[in-house]
């Protein structure tokens, strides 16, 4: 006998995945929903172990059509959303800022209506847990760190679209009284990330012996964290956060890209036998990103008072299981990095 009903979007994509993993094993009495349109980013491969678990069910759709997403919820009164499907990726958001526009504000809208239209004010024990990103902040300085009271001043179409779907939530509940939560997380990598971002792309180029192109002088600083701790950090708030709040993730764990990249090659160089320095010789420096923000770093302090949550793993034993686990799934790299990536990629980077 279940006794949830939730909806999770963008399932197939990287987070997402990892989240439905995690609600699926954990809790057998909930039927999980992921919904996901299957994008460039969205990958079923990633959810083999549990696509025949029986409290699993897959839809295939977009959050951009409002008619299905207002008949799914009728269909399977979905008590919970946990809202992760977007575009994600700035590089792609400085080409074509309006796909954001689309994915991430307007089909944010469209689940908050179909939830609202759904439940009509009887939100006793339901709950729209939006995930998204630092990035919402802007950039810092040298020093200081964003808390959850840091204004928004985004500076890519990525992370305005993601301010906007934000601030969409948080007008939902003044407005409606819709139960919702918003937790605001630095860089993730791990397992099953698309290879167009820094970490797996590197490692799929050191591979290959490509050059890695660092932008501008590697000076921008991220806060990192391992994916199946974002998850586990979901899972608790979305269990034992607060209404109506927001609450920064991150890893306690800053860096430079340039240093990143150059643990990166150590580690690689070390599991490859590959003599020590080889892979350091593939950095290449390429032109700056524009609006490119100097330095992310999240104080996460309140969700570790109030929810105890803190990272399970170092960035060195994170960053290790993820290069073991790309060196394991060559294929699923291979696989991945044909078709369309190959023809983005081109235009990106040659
Ligand atoms: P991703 O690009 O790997 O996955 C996004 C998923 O959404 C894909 O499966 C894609 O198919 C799906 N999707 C895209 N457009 C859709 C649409 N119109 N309808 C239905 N599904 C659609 O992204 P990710 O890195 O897993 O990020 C997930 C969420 O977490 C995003 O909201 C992102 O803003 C946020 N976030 C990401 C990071 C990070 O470092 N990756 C950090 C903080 C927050």
């Amino acid at each position: 006998m279940s006794d949830k009903s939730i909806l999770i979007t963008g399932g197939a994509g990287f987070i997402g995945s990892h989240v439905v993993r995690l609600f699926v094993n954990k809790y057998p009495n909930y039927n999980i929903f992921n919904l996901d349109s299957l994008t460039y980013a969205g990958n079923l491969e990633n959810l083999k172990d549990v696509e025949h678990k029986e409290n699993y069910h897959f839809i295939k759709a977009d959050i951009n059509d409002e008619e299905t997403i207002d008949s799914l919820f009728q269909e399977h009164q979905f008590d919970s959303v946990i809202h992760l499907a977007a575009e994600s990726h700035v590089d792609r958001s400085i080409k074509d800022p309006l796909a954001f526009v689309k994915t991430n504000i307007i089909g944010t809208i469209n689940l908050l209506n179909a939830f609202k239209k759904l439940w009509n004010d009887d939100f006793e024990g339901k709950r729209f847990y939006h995930v998204s990103t630092d990035e919402v902040y802007g950039t810092l300085g040298e020093s200081g760190l964003f808390t959850e009271t840091t204004s928004y001043s985004p500076n890519s179409p990525y992370s305005a679209s993601k301010a906007s779907s934000d601030h969409f939530v948080r007008a939902y509940g003044e407005t409606y009284n819709l139960p919702y939560v918003i937790t605001n997380c630095s860089n993730n990598y791990g397992q099953n990330q698309f290879p167009e971002k820094l970490i797996p792309l590197f490692i799929n180029n050191i591979i290959n012996n490509k050059p890695l192109p660092v932008y501008g002088d590697g000076n921008y600083t991220r806060d990192w964290l391992y994916v199946v701790d974002h998850a586990i950090a979901i899972d608790l708030v979305f269990h034992e956060g607060k209404n109506e709040e927001t609450y920064n993730i991150g890893g306690f764990n800053e860096w430079k890209n340039i240093d990143l990249v150059k643990l990166l090659c150590k580690q690689m160089d070390e599991k490859l036998g590959r003599e020590k320095g080889t892979s350091e010789k593939l950095i290449t420096y390429v032109k700056d990103r524009p609006g490119h923000d100097l330095r992310y770093a999240i104080d996460a302090n309140k969700i570790n008072k109030e929810l105890g949550w803190k990272p399970s793993v170092t960035f060195e034993q994170g960053l290790s299981i993820t290069i073991d686990w790309y060196l394991g799934n060559q294929e699923w790299l291979n696989r991945v990095t044909t078709g369309e990536y190959q023809s983005y990629y081109k235009k990106q980077y040659q």
